[in-house]
């Protein structure tokens, strides 16, 4: 690590990244490239010996950014927005630069202490309660993703009610979840999924909730884990979280609430009212890099007991044996989580959060708001289309409606549009399901995106459609 030549190449390799953001409307938003593609570009094995940057760039000229799809393209608005800025940027810089790893407290101090701090002023943006900060049991963590932070309190939560139940209840146990939340939680255990209610926006129904566990209580089963969301990533369809809340607290399950997306809107007093009830929760995410201009990855976890967390996830081998932590002084996060190993990365939030403050990001996620209004009026201005769900946040779920009710061609003629406006490379978006229904997703969220690019992206959107009535 030669301090002149990362000098050097340093400030090459900024000024490549700031060309590119700058020329970034000049790419096709989603990659146009076949499967393979990059095979053939590339040799068959690793260089023997060093080649210049300069060849290395060209090579990202030429054969990488084909094949990159641009997720920072103020045209981009497929699946939830992965947000960058200078300020995340610097922040993930100088974690890079400084490289540590930190696993302990005494493995770096300030990784532990400036992540304990961040993720309270957080906490206190979301005027989350008292419990989940860290002056008592509770406290906050950064995960490199909102599904490994679901799995840590699902583990958590698996091993308190075995801690009770015995070891035998194992096969027993019983998670819940509206069918719409997140594929997360499906790759972190089998659920229970429970129909959302198709009209209210796809939340989760108590009643059926209430019923479920019950039924399931009469088999001899142990509910032990209810997974409610906050802007589900189909529909951004919010639970109501307090009725939800209730019923875990009286069956002592486990209430995690995610909001990967919306919680980020939730700093804005006018947005809070979507986590209303999180009170009842003992857990709650929320992802910084999906609309808090935090540069991937950046999960923020907050739980009310710590210690159930670190009592399923704390290991101590000799190796990692020190005065401060056997003392009980501090925070070791490695017991917050799967991996060992940790990068500095609330360094990218405080940087994020000093740089800005947090009125800009309040006004930055309005705009975002805003325009999706804007999205949404159009679309429902035009008789070929409908808006599907109530928009709350900056998604807006819309598809061409049907013709003679027919709704198998209706579902495959929105495909077909999908797959023009994605081709022509203008803008991307992406697709889901709701109640069998194939429906487009307009997510808006990219810190470059203006009015204009909404603007054009409906223009797009309306002349393939219009081609493809035409056909
Ligand atoms: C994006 C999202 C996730 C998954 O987030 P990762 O950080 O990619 O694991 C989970 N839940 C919801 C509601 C989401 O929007």
């Amino acid at each position: 690590m030669d301090s002149e030549q990362l000098r050097e190449y340093g400030h090459r390799m900024v000024d490549f990244i700031a060309d590119y953001y700058k020329t970034i409307e000049t790419f096709p938003v989603r990659s146009q490239v076949q499967p393979g593609y990059l095979h053939n570009l590339l040799p068959d094995s690793a260089p023997d010996h060093p080649e210049t940057l300069e060849q290395v760039l060209d090579d990202v000229k030429v054969k990488i950014l084909p094949g990159v799809t641009h997720w920072q393209s103020p045209s981009f608005f497929a699946y939830y927005p992965s947000n960058s800025s200078v300020a995340g940027f610097l922040g993930e810089m100088l974690s890079t630069g400084l490289n540590v790893i930190g696993f302990s407290w005494v493995a770096s101090p300030a990784a532990t202490e400036l992540e304990i701090i961040v993720l309270d002023w957080l906490a206190k943006l979301l005027n989350l309660p008292e419990q989940f900060l860290s002056k008592g049991k509770g406290g906050g963590v950064i995960q490199g993703s909102a599904s490994e932070a679901i799995l840590v309190v699902m583990i958590a939560a698996r091993d308190k009610v075995l801690r009770t139940a015995g070891k035998n209840a194992l096969g027993k146990l019983v998670v819940y979840s509206s069918d719409q939340t997140h594929s997360a939680l499906q790759k972190a255990c089998q659920v229970k999924v429970l129909k959302a209610d198709t009209s209210t926006n796809f939340a989760l129904r108590p009643e059926l909730l209430q019923e479920a566990v019950s039924l399931d209580l009469e088999a001899g089963l142990f509910p032990f884990f209810l997974c409610g969301n906050v802007g589900t990533t189909s529909s951004t369809a919010v639970d109501p979280l307090a009725d939800l809340g209730k019923i875990a607290k009286s069956n002592e399950m486990w209430f995690h609430v995610d909001a990967a997306y919306a919680g980020n809107a939730c700093i804005c007093p006018e947005y809070r009212q979507y986590i209303d009830g999180v009170e009842t929760a003992d857990s709650f995410n929320m992802n910084a890099y999906k609309g808090l201009l935090t540069n991937f990855d950046c999960s923020l976890l907050w739980v009310k007991d710590q210690y159930a967390v670190t009592e399923a996830f704390s290991a101590n081998p000799e190796y990692l044996k020190n005065k401060a932590s056997e003392a009980n002084l501090v925070v070791d996060y490695k017991d917050w989580q799967i991996a060992l190993s940790r990068r500095f990365r609330s360094l990218k939030l405080w940087m994020v959060l000093r740089l800005y403050g947090a009125e800009t990001l309040k006004s930055y996620i309005r705009n975002h708001i805003k325009l999706a209004k804007v999205f949404e009026q159009l679309v429902s201005q035009d008789p070929n289309f409908d808006v599907i769900t109530p928009r709350i946040f900056s998604l807006v779920c819309f598809r061409m409606v049907p013709i003679d009710d027919d709704e198998k061609k209706c579902n495959s003629r929105n495909l077909e549009l999908l797959e023009a406006v994605n081709s022509s490379g203008k803008l991307f978006i992406s697709h889901t399901a709701l109640s069998g229904k194939m429906v487009l997703r307009f997510s808006i969220g990219a810190p470059l995106t203006e009015q204009k690019h909404v603007k054009e992206a409906w223009k797009v959107i309306r002349e393939e459609a219009s081609y493809l009535l035409g056909k």
